[in-house]
C-alpha cells in the first residue's frame, strides 16, 4: 500500500515548522522545491530522505507500529495542517 497522499501541498508549503525540514525553507516558510504553480515538488525523484514517508517509516517507525497505523497517523497529521493553512 502506497502512503494516500493526495498532493495538497500543505506540507511542502510549512516547512518552516519541523526543525526536520526548516533548512527547506525558502524564506517564507515554504520550500525552496516547491513549484507554486502545478503545487507539486520540482525534485520529487531526488526529494530528501525526510520528505519520502516510506523512508522516514522504515528508519524510525516499523518497530513501533505498522504501515497502516503509520499512514493513519500521517493522514491525520496532514489533514490538521491543512486545515491550520486555511484558518491563518
Ligand atoms: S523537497 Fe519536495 S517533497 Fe520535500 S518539502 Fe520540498 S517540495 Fe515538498
Amino acid at each position: 500500500m502506497d502512503f494516500p497522499c493526495t498532493k495538497c501541498g500543505a506540507c511542502c508549503r510549512n516547512v518552516h515548522l519541523a526543525e526536520q525540514t526548516r533548512t527547506l525553507d525558502r524564506g517564507d516558510g515554504c520550500c525552496m522545491h516547491y513549484d507554486d504553480t502545478s503545487k507539486l515538488c520540482r525534485i520529487y525523484d531526488s526529494r530528501p530522505a525526510i520528505c519520502r514517508v516510506d523512508v522516514q517509516f522504515t528508519l524510525h517507525y516499523q518497530s513501533q507500529m505498522s504501515w497502516q497505523q503509520f499512514c493513519e497517523l500521517n493522514v491525520a497529521a496532514c489533514s490538521q495542517l491543512a486545515q491550520w493553512e486555511q484558518q491563518k
